[in-house]
């Protein structure tokens, strides 16, 4: 069997993953990061893709906002380009308490957090299409982010220090010696094929999945929850801020416009198994109602899709009562060091924590490491700028359309909604080498927009096969996977003009491609 060997092991090619790599990487470690399926593919690829500002944690979790606050600004600094400064509103709505506003300025004066009251006229003339029967409103620096290119930038970036990347390598056993972990056995996904890999010091950065990879090591009962969460795209941007309830955290409460769609979030409940979450009929009703109440006439516009994801919730009495690490038992996340709970070496679990603080996630888990290995590498990340990021200009929603209208007359556009044009699927194609279309999806939001791939995704499959070594049988296989995953967020939502949308999909592909018996 083949074995490859590494200083560490990172499991897990989330925003935490990718940044553990990044940052290990930067500290001069051999990294390997392996996930089991794309990058952001978990809980980061279905995230709400708010930069929050830290004004919902406030109140309730001013530790938590602090950290938001400042890692706004790192990210702002370090990964530019996969964000955009939207700006955030904080909004009491006619069923909210206006005198939680006060404790919000209270609680955004302790965490530093740079908020100010505006006039309802004046919230209403930046966001017309707000409730009118706002009572109060206040601005603050939320923005949204890409995490597709920032997870991807982080990973380049780790390459370009010498990190090996294993994408679709499941982890499916940790190797135990004596009492440390020395690696992992990994199959691939694609080929079957398992490989081990010898690993100085292992990082669990699996998220949700975080107790599942420990049991490996025969480690029980890490106390990660799957708590689910349930967001809608809306086809448009019903909004340019990032529009919150003013109130303590509830479900729906979070309008979030995030490249050319908004999306409205989330729902908060216990699953139990963080593979097996489909949206429910009842959520999808309980989020377009809330929606309206931010927006009205919400349900009228146009629901693209509807997705779920898992929060890694961290509650591990045996972590916190060994206080290994005073996050241990915070709200935010937890570096859980099993030397101290299970008497395992060469091995930490990072839980809990939102993507708005991967970095800080990341520095914690690693300066961890180094303190088990007795080492002084100090963390770069607050200043290091990985790849894509170099000028330091924040993403603005024009620039795919101006960078379009430059090759408008002499290049092919493949995808409208996204302004995709056949130089960059190309391009990316051969770069990423993965025959899987979804791959090139979360690269460039190929087949996100209205038309959820119906105009675009079989001339990208016909693309693809004209690409080197790629038969038609493999291209005819990454069309059918496409459009089903497509589905499976499009069903829940079906209603209105996207169901008129599904339907002549189904007419273009069943119809006129045959999709089911091409070769
Ligand atoms: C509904 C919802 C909305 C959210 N909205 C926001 C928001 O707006 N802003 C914000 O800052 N935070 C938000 N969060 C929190 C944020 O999304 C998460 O904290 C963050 O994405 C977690 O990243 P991660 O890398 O730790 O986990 P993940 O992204 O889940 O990564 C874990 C990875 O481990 C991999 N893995 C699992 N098992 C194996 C195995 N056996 N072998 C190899 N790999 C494996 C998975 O494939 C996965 O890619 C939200 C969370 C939820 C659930």
């Amino acid at each position: 069997m083949a074995s490859l060997e590494t200083d560490v092991l990172v499991i897990g090619g989330g925003a935490t993953g990718a940044g553990v790599a990044w940052d290990a990487s930067l500290r001069g470690f051999d990294v390997i990061l392996v996930d089991r399926a794309d990058l952001a593919e978990g809980t980061s690829g279905r995230f709400h893709g708010l930069l929050h500002s830290g004004g919902r944690y406030v109140v309730k979790d001013p530790v938590a906002a602090e950290e938001c606050v400042a890692e706004n600004v790192v990210l702002r600094r370090i990964v530019a380009d996969c964000i955009e400064d939207t700006g955030g509103l904080f909004v009491v709505t006619p069923d909210d308490d206006p005198a939680y506003g006060d404790a919000f300025m209270e609680g955004c004066r302790k965490t530093n957090l740079p908020a100010e009251e505006i006039g309802v006229d004046a919230a209403l003339r930046m966001e017309p299409r707000l409730n009118p029967g706002i009572k109060r409103a206040f601005t603050v620096p939320d923005g949204s982010i890409d995490v597709w290119k920032t997870v991807w930038s982080l990973a380049r970036g780790a390459q370009q220090h010498g990190a090996r990347i294993l994408t679709y390598h499941r982890v499916i056993d940790l190797h135990v010696e004596g009492d440390a972990v020395t690696g992992a056995r990994l199959r691939n996904e694609r080929t079957g094929e398992e490989l081990d890999v010898n690993a100085g010091f292992t990082l669990n950065a699996s998220g949700a999945w975080a107790a599942q990879i420990v049991k490996m090591a025969g480690i029980e009962g890490v106390g990660v929850i799957p708590g689910k969460g349930i967001m809608i795209a809306m086809n448009h941007r019903l909004v340019n801020t990032v529009i919150n309830r003013c109130t303590l955290p509830a479900d729906g409460d979070i309008l979030v416009p995030i490249r050319t769609v908004s999306v409205i979030g989330t729902t908060d409940e216990r699953a139990a198994d963080p593979d097996d979450i489909p949206p429910t009929q009842e959520e999808v009703d309980a989020m377009l109602d809330d929606g309206e109440r931010l927006v009205p006439g919400f349900r009228e516009a146009r629901a693209l899709r509807v997705w779920a994801g898992v929060r890694p919730l961290f509650q591990d009495e045996k972590a916190g009562a060994a206080e290994v690490d005073t996050r241990d038992v915070s709200r935010t996340h937890a570096v859980v060091d099993h030397v101290a709970r299970d008497g395992i070496g060469r091995l930490l679990t990072m839980s809990g924590g939102k993507l708005t603080t991967l970095r800080l996630m990341a520095q914690d888990l690693v300066d961890a490491m180094c303190r088990q290995l007795g080492e002084d590498r100090p963390c770069t990340t607050e200043e290091a700028i990985p790849p894509g990021n170099e000028d330091g200009e924040l993403y603005s929603i024009g620039s795919r359309l101006r960078a379009r209208e430059k090759t408008m007359q002499d290049e092919q556009l493949i995808c409208e909604c996204e302004l995709i044009g056949r130089s960059k699927l190309e391009e990316t194609m051969r770069r990423r080498e993965t025959t899987i279309l979804d791959d090139i999806r979360r690269s460039l939001r190929l087949g996100m927009g209205p038309c959820q791939g119906g105009f675009c995704i079989y001339r990208a499959t016909g693309i693809e096969h004209g690409l080197d070594g790629i038969d038609a049988a493999t291209a005819s296989d990454s069309l059918r996977d496409f459009l089903q995953e497509r589905w499976k967020g499009m069903w829940p939502i079906l209603y209105g003009d996207q169901l008129r949308q599904a339907r002549l999909d189904d007419w273009i592909f069943q119809g006129l491609l045959d999709v089911e018996h091409l070769p």
